[in-house]
C-alpha cells in the first residue's frame, strides 16, 4: 500500500463509516511542504453523540461485553499484528501528517506500537482481584472492572503512540473507546481504525471522530455517557478537561507538558552525556514531552561540553522527512515554528547566548516547510522564561552548576516534572540524584527511553496517573469489592 493524501476519509462509528453529520471536513497539511495533503470529516457535538452512544451500547450489551479475556486477548494481538505487517504504510503516512522523519516513524515508533498491542493483549486475562481474609463468617474478594466508555484524546506529535498508550490497556481490560486525535493529525487515527476494522473487533467498541478540540474533544468530555478521558496535549489543555470533567465527575487521566532537566555531572563519559543531551531534545525535531530542554552541566566541563554540543547541533541534517538519510523533519505547524522563534527572541532578550540554530535552514528547498534548525541556547538562568516554559521545539536551554544541592534546587525549581536525565559515573550520585528529582521518569545515564511496561507519566503540573506497564491498569479498571456472609443466621441488631 502506497500512503495517499487527499481523498475525503470518513469517521469510524459503531464499525461504519460516515460523513461528519454537518457535511463538513477540514484540511490537513503536509508540514515538510506546507501544503494541504489530506482531509477528514469534522466530527463534532453530534458525531461524538453517535459514538458515545455506539460506545455505551457496545459496551453494556454487545458482543463485547461477553467474548472472554483470552478472547479479547487474542483480537489486541491481532491489532498487533496488523500495525507490523503496515509499518511502512503507517510511517508514511505519519511522516507525511505530522512531518517527523521517517527514520524515526519508520524505524523507531511503528515497531515499538506493535510491542504495545502485544503486551497488554498478553495482560487481558491476567486482570483479576483479590479476596481479602476478614475472619469470622464473611467471604470477601474483588472485581476488577472495566470503567467503562472511555474518551482517549491524543495529540499531534505522536499520535499512533498516544494512540496505542491509551487504546492497548483500555481494550485490554474490557472498556470501549471513542477516539478523538488532534486536529494537525488526523489521518493516521482513521487509517488505523481500518485495522481495528481488520481486526475484528466488534462494533461500537472503538470509534473514530476527528475534528477540533474546542468542539469535538469538548463534546466528549462534557458527554454524560463518558466514564473516563484520558488526555495526552498541553498542561493549559488539561486543566480545561479537569474543570469540564469536573461536571459529570469523570475519571480524568493526564500526561500533559514538561521542561525537564537533563544534568551532567563533570565525571560523567563525555561522549556518550553528548549524545544524550543531543537526542533528548532534538528528537522528533523537539516535540516532545519529555524533551530534555534545560541542561545543567557542571562547571568544570561547562565549556567544552557546550562547545561540543552546538558543534552537533549544527551538524544534524535537517530536511525532507521522507528521505532516509534526513536526521530531523519539520515542526507539525507553522503556528509551532512561529512559537519557537518567538522563544528564540525571547531568550536574546533574556541575556542567553544563542550558540546554535535560532531560525529556519537557509535550504531553498525547505523554504514551504514549517523547519527549525537545531538550537541550543548557553548561559542560560533558571528564572529566565525559556528555562521556565515549554517551548516544544528542537531548543535546548544550557546552564551551568557546581554542586548537588543548588543543581536540586535548580532541577526541580520549575513547574513541570514529567521527567529528568543524570549522567554521572559515581553510583551512589546516581541513585541519590534521581530519588530527588521531582519526576515522572528519570533516566541514568540514558534519555529518552519509553517501553510498554514500564510506567510513564508525570508529577506536578505535568499531570497526573500513570501510562504503561502494570500501572496504567489502574486508570482503566475500577475495583468493587464483594462481600458474602456465609453464616447460616443473619446478626440481628434488634434482637435484644
Ligand atoms: P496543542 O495546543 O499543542 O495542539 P492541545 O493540548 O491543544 O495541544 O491538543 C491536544 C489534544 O487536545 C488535541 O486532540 C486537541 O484537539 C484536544 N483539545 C484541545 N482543546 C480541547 C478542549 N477544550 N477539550 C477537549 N479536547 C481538546
Amino acid at each position: 500500500m502506497a500512503a495517499t493524501g487527499l481523498q475525503q476519509r470518513k469517521l469510524f462509528i459503531n464499525g461504519q463509516w460516515e460523513d461528519a453529520a454537518s457535511g463538513r471536513s477540514f484540511e490537513s497539511i503536509n508540514p515538510a511542504k506546507g501544503e494541504v495533503w489530506a482531509t477528514a470529516p469534522e466530527g463534532d457535538a453530534a458525531d461524538v453523540d453517535r459514538a458515545v452512544m455506539a460506545a455505551r451500547a457496545a459496551f453494556e450489551s454487545g458482543p463485547w461485553g461477553s467474548i472472554t479475556p483470552t478472547e479479547r486477548g487474542h483480537l489486541i494481538r491481532r491489532l498487533g499484528d496488523l500495525v507490523k505487517e503496515n509499518i511502512d504504510y503507517l510511517a508514511e503516512l505519519e511522516t507525511l501528517d505530522n512531518g517527523k522523519a521517517i527514520r524515526e516513524t519508520g524505524g523507531v515508533e511503528m515497531p515499538a506500537i506493535a510491542n504495545w498491542y502485544y503486551y497488554f493483549a498478553g495482560l487481558a486475562d491476567k486482570i483479576q482481584g483479590e479476596t481479602i481474609p476478614l475472619g469470622n463468617s464473611m467471604l470477601n474478594y474483588t472485581l476488577r472492572e472495566p470503567v467503562g466508555v472511555v474518551g482517549a484524546i491524543v495529540p499531534w506529535n505522536s499520535p499512533l503512540l498516544m494512540i496505542a498508550f491509551k487504546l492497548a490497556p483500555a481494550l485490554a481490560a474490557g472498556n470501549t473507546v471513542v477516539l478523538k486525535p488532534a486536529e494537525q493529525t488526523p489521518v493516521t487515527a482513521l487509517e488505523f481504525a481500518k485495522l481495528v476494522e481488520r481486526a475484528g473487533f466488534p462494533p461500537g467498541v472503538v470509534n473514530v471522530v476527528t475534528g477540533f478540540g474546542e468542539t469535538a474533544g469538548a463534546a466528549l468530555v462534557k458527554h454524560p455517557e463518558v466514564d473516563k478521558i484520558a488526555f495526552t496535549g498541553e498542561t493549559v489543555t488539561g486543566q480545561i478537561i479537569a474543570r469540564e470533567a469536573a461536571a459529570t465527575l469523570k475519571h480524568v487521566s493526564f500526561e500533559l507538558g514538561g521542561k525537564s532537566p537533563h544534568i551532567v555531572f563533570a565525571d560523567a563519559d563525555m561522549d556518550n552525556a553528548l549524545i544524550g543531551a543531543a537526542s533528548g531534545v532534538f528528537v522528533a525535531a523537539g516535540q516532545t514531552c519529555v524533551a530534555g530542554s534545560r541542561l545543567f552541566v557542571q562547571r568544570r566541563i561547562y565549556d567544552e561540553f557546550l562547545t561540543k554540543l552546538s558543534e552537533r547541533a549544527k551538524r544534524i541534517r535537517v530536511g525532507d522527512p521522507l528521505l532516509r538519510e534526513t536526521q530531523m523533519g519539520s515542526q507539525t505547524s507553522e503556528e509551532q515554528v512561529q512559537k519557537i522563534m518567538s522563544y528564540v527572541d525571547i531568550g536574546k532578550a533574556e541575556g542567553a547566548t544563542l550558540l546554535a540554530g535560532g531560525g529556519p535552514p537557509e535550504d531553498p528547498a525547505l523554504s514551504g516547510g514549517y523547519f527549525f534548525t537545531p538550537t541550543v541556547f548557553g548561559d542560560v538562568e533558571n528564572g529566565m522564561r525559556i528555562a521556565q516554559e515549554e517551548i516544544f521545539g528542537p531548543v535546548i536551554a544550557a546552564g551551568v552548576f557546581d554542586d548537588e544541592d543548588e543543581l536540586i534546587a535548580k532541577a526541580n525549581g520549575v513547574r513541570y516534572g514529567l521527567a529528568g536525565g543524570v549522567w554521572t559515573q559515581d553510583i551512589r550520585r546516581a541513585h541519590r540524584v534521581a530519588r530527588r528529582i521531582k519526576a515522572g521518569t528519570v533516566w541514568v545515564n540514558c534519555y529518552r527511553r519509553l517501553h510498554w511496561a514500564s510506567p510513564f507519566g508525570g508529577y506536578k503540573m505535568s499531570g497526573y496517573g500513570r501510562e504503561n506497564g502494570l500501572e496504567v491498569m489502574s486508570l482503566y479498571t475500577q475495583v468493587k469489592s464483594v462481600w458474602v456472609d456465609l453464616a447460616e443466621k443473619t446478626p440481628d441488631p434488634y434482637a435484644s
